[in-house]
């Protein structure tokens, strides 16, 4: 190359790169090339510019989506999540006249565990019984936080019964972990509440606006854990019809 011209891209004070032209012919710039190459570098480093501005806008958005339907905690899905899944379920399940299972899970006396190792120790307690919910789970099924010490796990295509067992295996391998806290093991148990709705209850009501199966399956299930920690905790127990 007998001619090298190099332009740096730069808006404001930040430099994002350099422009370079070049020719075999020595004298293939002249003052014309010399006001095109300018404003060209101009316009290349403005592009540049917004081009990044627009993918680190696009990546911010996405991560603030994702925090907002996870649970900071434990980062498995949050309230808000769980019960959006639990309405989609819902409606899927309607339309295909499959059945559905919700199963409470509450930690025993963790207020205890908090009173005893602390806070902290709480928090390590919930992000590892979190874990081996969301980890033992189903393919199928979804592990989400509901608040505090509590969490769900919505199970599709699952009537009570199957739920029931779901429920057992990860009873007893809650029951069976510990925790690692400051040279101590903290060890848990839970007690859980197993509910479905069928094909016949998910179908809309006639002349019954407020017919909400996701919010009866909720209810049933919470009724079951009562049962459960009433009945001595560490225990699965699933709705019954009075
Ligand atoms: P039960 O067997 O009847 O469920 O008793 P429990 O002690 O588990 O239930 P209770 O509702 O009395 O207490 C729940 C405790 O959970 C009280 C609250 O301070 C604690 N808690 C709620 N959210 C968090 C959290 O994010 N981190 C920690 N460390 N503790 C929490
Ligand atoms: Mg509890
Ligand atoms: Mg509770």
């Amino acid at each position: 190359m007998h001619a090298s011209w190099f332009g740096p891209l730069s808006v404001g004070e930040t430099l994002f790169g350099v422009l370079t032209i070049q020719s075999e012919d020595e004298r293939a710039y002249g003052p014309r090339e010399r006001l095109i190459f300018r404003t060209l570098s101009a316009y290349v480093a403005v592009a540049v510019a917004n081009a990044r501005t627009h993918s680190q806008l696009v990546e911010t958005e996405a991560e603030m989506r994702r925090l907002a339907v996870t649970d900071a905690l434990t980062g498995i899905p949050n309230r808000r999540q769980f019960l959006a899944m639990l309405a989609h379920e819902v409606e899927r399940s309607r339309r295909h006249g499959r059945p559905l299972a919700v199963v409470l899970v509450d930690i025993d006396y963790f207020k205890s565990i908090n009173d005893q190792h602390g806070h902290p120790a709480g928090d390590s307690v919930l992000v590892r019984v979190a874990g081996i919910l969301d980890h033992h789970r189903r393919a199928v099924d979804t592990v989400g936080r509901l608040g505090g010490e509590e969490f769900a796990i919505l199970l599709p295509e699952t009537d009570a019964q199957a739920a029931r067992a779901v429920a057992e295996r990860l009873r007893v391998l809650v029951e069976a972990d510990w925790t690692c806290w400051e040279g101590k093991s903290i060890a848990v148990t839970a007690s859980f509440g197993c509910a479905s709705l069928d094909a016949g209850e998910l179908a809309p009501i006639a002349g019954c606006e407020d017919n909400d199966p996701a919010a009866l399956v909720l209810k049933r299930a919470d009724q079951a854990l009562y049962r459960a920690k009433h009945s001595g905790r560490n225990r699965t127990e699933v709705f019954e019809a009075d």
